[in-house]
């Protein structure tokens, strides 16, 4: 496959595009951002944005918390910077594992906030995962796409107009550039750009209708709100991650220092170099696994492309830990074929069907990862 000779993103990589020299336009948005972008005048822009609707309602602000780095900075820094009243909002996917919920407790604590917790029929989530999984490859919609709309519903509900989110997505992608000096804004269309793989939950009540007895009220908290709802509360959706400058590694020690977040392992990742990535599913590991299977390569390609282009790392070293790391079976399958009812020849006849040339799995060859520490503690059914 073809790799940009700067990070290593291959050509199977969503959204990316090479120069004649053979680096790709992350790289160079990347390059953008550090060198171009007013932040002085972004953070006069988020002090506006955040006067203009404070002590106006119930709540300063709406956020969306998974408890991952992101979501917890973000709380803290408007906590702690604005000191906002915000109405903290937990959409639980179904996989939370153990540290992540030790995290959320004890951020809420330290930083003294109202959270609501919600989460969805399991049955409904199965069922979901196990649709998406046939038809995209991708099972996560349900987390997607409830993560991004259920809060919505509830800021229409509590009338909370200013709704903040964390990272942008132009730090990992090129859907959204920041060239273009605007603020990108989480809405509808973001939603069905790149939320929800372009299948609307109507879309999903259609496919799974007939071998599950779904209440159409099953998928509302998967869909967005109706337009006029939205309107009426006049809402502003926004990244945190617009208005400064995200840097994951900084502010993952500075939540740890603060409120004593702490990292986990997650399968197929270094465990020493990337505590902070993506602890808050047991699923993860089978999702990077699938990405790997669809695209040869996986999370440890992308996390040291990023550290590449932040000078914290030689390519030769991201090369070594890939090698070591990348591409095995994580144990978390065993428990991912069980709640879908699959077997693993169908998982990988599934994964044939949507694998991106010029790549192609070796599926034979591949070994076991390690459990994690808490595999044993992961929900399990009963047979
Ligand atoms: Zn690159």
């Amino acid at each position: 496959m073809k790799k940009c000779i700067k990070c290593g993103l291959p050509e199977t990589y969503e959204t990316i595009e090479f120069d004649d020299s053979g680096v790709c336009n992350i790289c160079q948005q990347h390059h953008f951002k550090t060198e171009s972008i007013d932040w002085v005048k972004r953070k006069t822009m988020l002090n506006d944005l955040v006067e203009e609707y404070r002590g106006k309602h119930d709540y300063d602000c709406l956020v969306p918390f998974s408890g991952g780095k992101d979501s917890t900075y973000t709380l803290y820094y408007l906590v702690k910077e604005f000191k906002l009243k915000p109405l903290v909002v937990q959409f639980n996917h179904g996989f939370m594992r153990p540290n992540l919920l030790k995290n959320n407790e004890r951020t809420f604590k330290k930083l003294g906030v109202d959270v609501i917790s919600f989460t969805p029929n399991w049955k409904v989530v199965k069922c979901l995962m196990r649709e998406a999984l046939i038809r995209k490859g991708d099972f996560c919609w349900h987390c997607h796409t409830g993560i991004f709309a259920y809060p919505m519903h509830l800021a229409i509900k509590f009338n909370i107009p200013l709704v903040f989110w964390g990272e942008p997505s132009s730090e990992y992608t090129a859907y959204y550039d920041y060239r273009d000096d605007e603020i990108e804004v989480v809405d509808e269309s973001r939603f069905n750009r790149f939320v929800n793989l372009g299948i609307t939950a109507d879309d999903m009540r259609g496919m799974i209708d007939k071998d599950f007895d779904l209440d159409p009220r099953d998928l509302i908290p998967y869909s967005y709100p109706p337009l006029r709802d939205l309107k009426k509360l006049r809402y502003r959706s926004v990244c945190l991650g617009s208005f400064i400058p995200w840097d994951v590694k900084s502010q993952s020690q500075l939540i740890m220092d603060e409120l004593g977040w702490k990292g986990d392992e997650v399968e197929g990742m270094p465990p020493d170099l990337y505590p902070y990535e993506k602890i808050e599913c047991a699923m993860q590991g089978v999702r990077d696994y699938l990405k790997f299977l669809k695209r040869g390569y996986s999370r440890v390609t992308q996390m040291t492309a990023i550290d590449i282009r932040n000078g914290r790392i030689k390519k030769s070293e991201a090369d070594e830990l890939i090698r070591e790391w990348e591409g095995k079976k994580p144990r978390s399958l065993e428990l991912f074929l069980e709640f879908l009812d699959i077997s693993e020849s169908e998982f990988n006849d599934i994964v044939k069907r949507l694998v991106i040339p010029p790549y192609e799995p070796k599926f034979q060859t591949i070994q076991w990862g390690k459990k994690t520490s808490d595999f044993d503690l992961w929900y399990r059914e009963d047979k």
